[in-house]
């Protein structure tokens, strides 16, 4: 059997659209290509505008027929996109017909699996490509499309390349005992490794920074009625200019908004929404919002400046996890006629209900010191506020920087006696850093990767 069968899938979103695409990666397509036109030879790369017909001849729809020869495709393989009519039923047809000529529908990701099996694409730049497709703000793309071109793996490829030249020198002197004695200081290589850490240390921040940008911060949102949380919300979402998201299911009240603060995706909770409603729907929303506050990175605990805690937000605020970062904010100074301002419990002037780090008042209806907030957001999530030049990193690439980052340091703790236990924390680190690119990958890791991707892609 081919291990390779030809692929294919609707490449366009669903629904309804000016054009629509089908598309196909396989071996030897060009035949298949010319019962999809009638007959017609495409040449590679150029445009061929022509009927579509089915295995009967039946004309289904009629448009532009591309067809990529291997290699020079997105896959590496040979490719066909059809382009026809963008309409849903259409579309259907055509993939159909796609599927009576041999192909196979493609699994999510297998367009771009393909282009990584055969080296069009390494690792981490397939995973931008679903990135780009996910990204929810302008940062997010611009640092998508860079990785996508290849910048954060030529940083990568940098750094096992000073590793492999360091562990050559290292290697060549476990050739010749003899010689073993002031190696590390005569071969400089402890100063080659620290050059080594430094360099991995800036790329380490702008992959943790740039995650910041892509994961974005959980926020939840925490007071009685009617001091102020909806207002808040509504503040906050309203100046900004960036796209704000209401999730469907949450009728009665706004529970939950997306903004972005520079760049920085917030999700926001208002956990009293959740308290208040005994709406059957809106339960399974909630508690897909309770796990959501497990999650959270920070509670913002909304209180009316003049009333302070009262027994509802004590009980609310028990239930938060332990060890949560809380903000308190003090609301509705437009009231009391005080000055908006932002201080840490230990120095400030104003008391502190809770055990919050930091306490801002603020009025949500003016909007003085909604600022302070969204300072005081970011600063709790270590934002540094700058988004040129970092990398849209995962989970995952974090924690293999993160784990070459401790091999480094364990081979510098490495005595001159030790010049073998050296060698071997080098050659972990590099197995880390390999596997970012995905030359050091397990099968089941690629699976995982791909799966998230959408059909067609
Ligand atoms: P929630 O129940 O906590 O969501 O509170 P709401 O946002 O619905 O606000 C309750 C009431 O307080 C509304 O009448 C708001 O207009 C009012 N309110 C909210 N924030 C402020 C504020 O900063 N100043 C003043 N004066 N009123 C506010
Ligand atoms: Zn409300």
């Amino acid at each position: 059997m081919d291990n390779n069968p030809t692929i294919a899938a609707i490449a366009t979103a669903p629904g309804r659209g000016g054009v629509g695409v089908v598309r196909l990666s396989g071996k030897n397509l060009l035949p298949m290509a010319q019962k999809l036109s009638g007959g017609k030879t495409p040449q590679p790369r150029k445009a061929l505008y022509t009927d579509f017909v089915d295995v009967e001849g039946t004309v289904i729809d009629n448009g532009l027929l591309l067809y990529f020869a291997a290699p020079a495709s997105f896959t590496g393989e040979d490719v066909i996109e059809l382009q026809g009519h963008g309409g849903p039923v259409v579309l259907q047809m055509l993939l159909q017909c796609c599927l009576q000529l041999g192909a196979r529908l493609a699994e999510p990701g297998e367009f771009t699996k393909r282009a990584f099996l055969n080296n069009k694409l390494d690792l981490a730049q397939a995973e931008s490509v679903a990135d780009l497709i996910d990204a929810s703000s302008q940062s997010a793309a611009r640092m998508a499309v860079r990785s996508l071109k290849g910048v954060f793996s030529q940083e990568i490829h940098r750094l096992v390349d000073d590793l492999i030249t360091l562990r050559m020198l290292v290697e060549a002197t476990l050739d010749f005992p003899e010689e073993d004695i002031d190696f590390l200081q005569a071969a400089d290589a402890s100063g080659k490794l620290d050059h080594l850490c430094i360099q991995l240390d800036k790329v380490l921040r702008q992959a943790q920074q740039g995650a910041l940008l892509r994961e974005g911060m959980n926020v939840v949102l925490v007071g009685a009625p009617n001091v102020g949380k909806s207002s808040l919300l509504n503040a906050l979402a309203g100046d900004e200019v960036a796209i704000v998201t209401d999730i469907a299911g949450t009728t009665r009240d706004t529970v939950r908004e997306q903004i972005t603060l520079e760049g920085v995706p917030v999700h926001i909770i208002d956990t009293a929404g959740l308290r208040e409603t005994e709406d059957v729907v809106e339960r399974i929303g909630i508690e897909r919002s309770q796990q959501a506050v497990q999650q959270a990175d920070v509670a913002l605990v909304l209180v009316d400046q003049r009333e302070g805690i009262n027994t509802t937000t004590a009980a609310i605020l028990a239930q938060l996890p332990a060890g949560l970062h809380k903000i308190e904010v003090h609301n509705k100074i437009d009231l009391t006629g005080e000055a908006a301002s932002s201080v840490s419990r230990e120095t400030g002037d104003l008391v502190a209900f809770t055990d919050a780090s930091q306490v801002i008042a603020l009025s949500a209806k003016t909007g003085a010191g909604l600022d302070l907030l969204r300072q005081a957001l970011l600063q709790q999530v270590g934002w540094q506020g700058e988004s040129e030049g970092l990398f849209l990193a995962r989970t995952r690439h974090i924690q293999a920087l993160e784990m070459a980052r401790e091999e480094l340091a364990n081979a510098s703790l490495c005595q001159n006696n030790q010049i073998e236990l050296f060698a071997e924390h080098l050659r972990l680190a590099q197995n880390a850093l390999n596997e970012i690119t995905g030359e050091f990958s397990a099968d089941d890791l690629l699976g995982v990767i791909f799966s998230r991707f959408c059909i067609g892609k």
